[in-house]
């Protein structure tokens, strides 16, 4: 029985990351890449950093309580993840996934699985119907995020992996978006949640980082193997800093979700605002859903300017909020996701699924809401044509 029972006490203290050595209240970044084994053929806990590292297990031990699974595991960046998650699947096998998953998922599964016969298909994963329609006697698993980039596209996790449960495939969720603090998948019903560290659990733009949680003891048995297998594993210095950023994840995500509620009102309500994309807006897709399934919509903002203003001249004209790929940092960050996370996608299937070259996507941050308010302000009266 756990001594506390909610999500904020558990980010400081989940996992039990006191030193067992010392009880530093810290783990020590234990630098190394051996241990001593004291005789032959007693197989200590420790043996090789590439297998197991005590601040990379402190960090899988936090993650795992956390996303409330059996068993965690960290990577050297969120793509080492899903590559070690695709790496359970088999030559002839297929995966799900909706037609905005991150820009690097796609591209690891067109331009690498592919070639070894790891098949993918691309879903319609927020209408159920459409979903099970593409569920092949081949489909192994579906993989999700919610919301998803950069439209901030609503999935229902529960229907999904009650969906994909009858059919007996695997549901993957990508919950870098959201955190374990806002929204926990295995509890939905999903069987991996992924995350990309670099974001919100780093929190300060410094490291990279990537995480798996599973919820099966045996689902974990492989991943393991996996990990030490491929050997994409995080280092003990990065590990020490995700643990280090996800003890203040509750009190930056309020902060965050606080500034991006406040910016998706103004945005919605500015005369050249042409459409808002944000989960926690009343009246946007999935609205409903993600408030069952999320504790609010997240720091994400997507949103078009009408054609009376120059999406490039306003990017140009930004002061504080800095052009840049990457989310979930302490500072706010825009993007272009026709030319920067999406540019992997392929013109007309970007266009397709609403990708459009006037796109602007908002990493809201946590500094003071007057401050963002008047920049974007000032930056959308400049882009006036
Ligand atoms: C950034 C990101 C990734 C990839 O993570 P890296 O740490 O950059 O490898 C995967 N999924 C989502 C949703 C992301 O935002």
């Amino acid at each position: 029985m756990s001594i506390y029972r909610h999500t904020e006490s558990a980010l400081i203290h989940g996992g039990n990351t006191i030193d067992p050595l010392t009880g530093a209240v810290n783990i020590p970044i234990y630098q190394t890449s051996t241990f001593q084994q004291k005789a032959l053929g007693l197989h200590p806990e420790w043996e090789y950093a590439r297998t197991g590292n005590p601040t990379r297990a402190a960090l899988e031990r936090l993650i795992a309580e956390l996303e409330e699974g059996t068993r965690g595991f960290a990577f050297a960046s969120g793509m080492a993840a899903i590559t070690a998650v695709l790496s359970l699947f088999r030559a002839g096998d297929r995966v799900l996934i909706s037609s905005n998953v991150y820009g690097g998922t796609y591209r690891v599964l067109d331009k690498v699985f592919s070639a070894f016969d790891l098949h993918y298909a691309i879903a319609d994963t927020d209408d159920l119907n459409e979903l099970e329609k593409e569920i092949t006697p081949d489909v192994k698993a579906i993989l999700v995020e919610s919301p998803a980039n950069p439209l901030m596209t609503v999935t229902d996790i529960q229907g999904v992996a009650e969906l994909a449960k009858r059919h007996h495939v695997l549901t993957i969720v990508d919950n870098t978006f959201m955190t374990p603090y806002l929204q926990k998948p295995l509890p939905l019903g999903a069987d991996i949640v992924l995350h990309s560290g670099t974001k919100y659990l780093g929190g300060h733009s410094d490291v990279v980082a990537g995480l798996a949680v599973v919820k099966d003891a045996a689902l974990g048995e492989r991943l393991a193997f996996l990990q030490n297998a491929t050997g994409g594993v995080l280092g003990p210095q990065d590990s020490f800093l995700i643990i280090r950023g996800i003890k203040t994840l509750a009190v930056r995500m309020d902060r965050h979700v606080e500034n991006a509620e406040k910016t998706a009102e103004f945005l919605n309500s500015h005369p050249a605002v042409r459409k808002v994309y944000y989960p926690g807006l009343s009246g946007a897709q999935g609205y409903e859903v993600n408030r069952r399934q999320a504790k609010n919509g997240g720091a994400m903002i997507s949103f078009i300017l009408d054609d009376q203003h120059d999406y490039r001249v306003f990017f140009s004209s930004l002061k504080l909020i800095a052009l840049a790929e990457s989310l979930g940092g302490v500072e706010s960050l825009v993007c272009h996701p026709a030319t920067m996370t999406h540019a992997s996608i392929p013109k007309e299937i970007r266009e397709k699924v609403g990708i459009t070259d006037n796109l602007i996507r908002l990493s809201i941050g946590i500094e003071h809401i007057g401050d963002l308010l008047a920049d974007l302000s000032q930056a959308i009266e400049a882009s006036s044509k």
